[in-house]
């Protein structure tokens, strides 16, 4: 048998070493090309989970970026479960962006795995903790997106990311970056008609607490029928609560919301009803999730307006007389 001295496999482990390391700075050229983009005629692929996220960063990334959010109009959130496709989607993208605290609660493992691999931010978990709002139990609440600002700060993050990812690109994202914010900001001074409700009436009924942020910024009460998420079920003293809540402040409205069933809200009409207390539905909010894409409900600015809209006109009073 031929046997090969300590010396020989010495060589042989040195030479594998350079072979290895000759890889790698060839692995590493080839991704400082990815991601300096020196393939310019590649767009980026971005995907997000919801489509607050990514209709915004589809304006801001403009023709440079292709966006994919993985849950449309109507969809839960809290209860999303990713299909293979959104794995294979999600596999496939260069930079990934999700809300976090909690919202995309059965997605955290998937964004553990593939965070190894690629470019993965929370970008709800990138503001100011001393922001955020908490439930009784300290749940955090995580609709972040009904706070014009925080979701500002949030958005900045995601763009450094794309500045990051792709730096040719960098002073291209900033500049509409800067005109988007222009219209956060409007969109900000616009909303402050909802201050013209009067106060007592100033109270926002929904199905569940996906308003908290919006209500501390436009100083507006909130009253959701089911808590921070989605996932427990609506007790009848839930809705009896709620109907108390009504009646004791004289709320003209209720809403609901365009991801959730509205049997519950309608359980709450009849129930406020039955009590003598006249009560009609103001509408249907956007809460976890926007209109269907290509529509006005469908981008950001559009659907915060439809809600400013539709709760100034609910419950401003005197021009509602139906139900
Ligand atoms: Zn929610």
């Amino acid at each position: 048998m031929i046997t090969f001295s300590k010396k020989f496999w010495g060589i042989i482990l040195l030479c594998c070493t350079f072979l290895l390391a000759a890889c790698n700075d060839k692995s590493a050229t080839n991704n400082e090309q990815k991601n300096t983009g020196k393939d310019n005629n590649k767009k980026i692929t971005v995907v997000t989970t919801i489509a607050q996220i990514g209709e915004p960063l589809s304006v801001i990334g403009g023709d440079r970026v292709e966006v994919k959010s993985l849950m449309g109009p109507s969809v839960d959130p809290h209860l999303y479960q990713a299909t293979h496709g959104d794995i294979q989607t999600l596999e496939n993208a260069d930079v990934v962006f999700y809300n976090g605290l909690h919202l995309e609660a059965n997605m955290v493992d998937i964004f553990e795995e593939i965070e190894k691999s690629k470019s993965v931010l929370a970008i709800g978990e990138t503001i100011d903790k001393s922001k955020l709002l908490h439930d009784e139990n300290n749940a955090v609440d995580p609709h972040i997106w009904f706070d014009i600002d925080l979701w500002q700060q949030a958005l900045d993050a995601a763009v450094d990311q794309l500045k990051e990812y792709s730096p040719e690109n960098a002073s291209y994202f900033e500049e509409n970056k800067v005109k988007y914010f222009e219209k956060l900001q409007q969109l900000k001074e616009d909303a402050k008609k909802l201050t013209e409700i009067p106060e007592e009436q100033r109270i926002l009924v929904t199905a569940h607490d996906a308003f908290g942020y919006f209500g501390r910024m436009h100083h507006m009460k909130v009253v959701g029928l089911q808590g921070l998420s989605t996932d427990g079920e609506i007790g009848i003293s839930d809705i009896q609560n709620t109907i108390d809540t009504i009646v004791k402040y004289k709320v003209p409205a209720v809403f609901v919301e365009s991801s959730i069933n509205e049997s519950s809200i309608k359980a709450v009409i009849e129930g406020a009803k039955k009590q003598g207390v006249p009560i009609q539905l103001g509408g249907e909010l956007f809460s976890d999730a926007m209109g269907k894409a290509g529509t006005e409900e469908g981008t950001y600015l559009g659907m915060y307006r439809h809600n400013i809209d539709t709760i100034y006109t609910a419950l401003k009073g005197g021009s509602n007389t139906n139900e």
